[in-house]
């Protein structure tokens, strides 16, 4: 299998179509997941093109886990969420639908269980105040 850069989130990391951005650096960008499973489900995608974890530089995947720590400490603050769930799908048949790298970051909240994996587009006003919430707990610890 190989990259292929018409992918939506490439798209997005040529600012070709909009996202609602939550952080920026020259190896990664975080946004919210259109199509969330839980309020707050944001995703941190590194610019370096990789289908997924199977064929990602170790260099880049490196740089990758802090960050997404980072954006979980934040989204539990952000969200008042009881836990996170981290998810990372590889190939169709791992559940994955988008073929650009990309780790899913999760509140969860007790008792409440996930909507479905690309289940109901969220309300752009409504992710556009979860990605504001987000973005200002995540600038106390980056
Ligand atoms: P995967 O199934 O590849 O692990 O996850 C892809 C994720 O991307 C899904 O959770 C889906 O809701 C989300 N998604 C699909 N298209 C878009 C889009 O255009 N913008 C954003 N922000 N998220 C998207």
């Amino acid at each position: 299998m190989t990259y292929d850069a018409n992918n939506i989130f490439a798209k997005i990391l040529r600012g070709e179509i909009p996202c609602h951005k939550v952080y920026e650096d020259e190896d990664v960008i975080v946004f919210m997941d259109v199509m969330p499973q839980s309020t707050g489900h944001a995703l941190v995608v590194p610019k370096a093109s990789s289908r997924n974890l199977l064929d990602a530089d170790t260099a880049v995947l490196a740089k990758l886990l802090p960050l997404v720590q980072k954006v979980a400490s934040a989204a539990k603050v952000a969200f008042s969420a009881d836990g996170i769930s981290i998810m990372q799908f590889n190939e169709p048949a791992g559940g994955q639908t988008v073929f650009h790298l990309h780790i899913h970051v999760i509140p969860r909240f007790d008792g409440v269980s996930l909507k479905p994996h690309t289940g109901k587009m969220e309300e752009s006003a409504v992710l556009a105040s979860h990605a504001e919430k987000l973005k200002a707990a995540l600038s106390a610890v980056v």
